[in-house]
């Protein structure tokens, strides 16, 4: 299972496959991580050094976090993308089609200016979290969407 949390500043990836649930985010934590609430992962009001030295702890590295760089990355479904923008202007989108129960995400591009700053995880990760709540299989054939779902 794949899922993203977000505030202004940052972006928390969770991938269950990894976790083994040494609670190391909890202790370092308790404010943001908590196993008894859902969503479990709760950044409003998050001390952003505090999340960050909690999933330094993290084995295996199944929580993993970014600075959003005031990039937001939007689900929009109805154009059946994902999408990031910089103060309005679109420079990166990951794309899919949904047919029957299978979608298959076909490709996912940032613009070279803005790499580094994981958009495009970002990006793959809404439509994954997505795919994953809808019950569909996804059909990665953009080989970044594949690289994230076999690390
Ligand atoms: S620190 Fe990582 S491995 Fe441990 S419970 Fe939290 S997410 Fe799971």
């Amino acid at each position: 299972m794949h899922r993203i949390y977000e505030n202004d500043d940052i972006t928390v990836f969770w991938d269950s496959g990894k976790c083994v649930h040494s609670r190391n985010c909890v202790m370092g934590a308790p404010d943001n991580f908590n196993v008894n609430k859902k969503p479990w992962v709760n950044l409003e009001n998050a001390d952003v050094a505090k999340v960050w030295q909690a999933l330094d702890k993290c084995p295996d590295k199944a929580l993993s976090c970014v600075y959003n760089h005031d990039i937001k990355v939007l689900l929009e479904e109805d154009n059946c993308r994902s999408a990031a923008y910089d103060a309005g202007k679109k420079i990166g989108e990951c794309d899919y089609k949904i047919n029957g129960e299978t979608i298959t995400m076909f490709h996912t591009e940032v613009d070279p200016e803005y790499g580094g700053k994981s958009i495009a995880k970002r990006l793959a990760y809404k439509v994954i979290e997505m795919a994953e709540k809808k019950k569909l299989t996804i059909n990665p054939t953009c080989s970044y969407v594949a690289k994230i779902l076999q690390e």
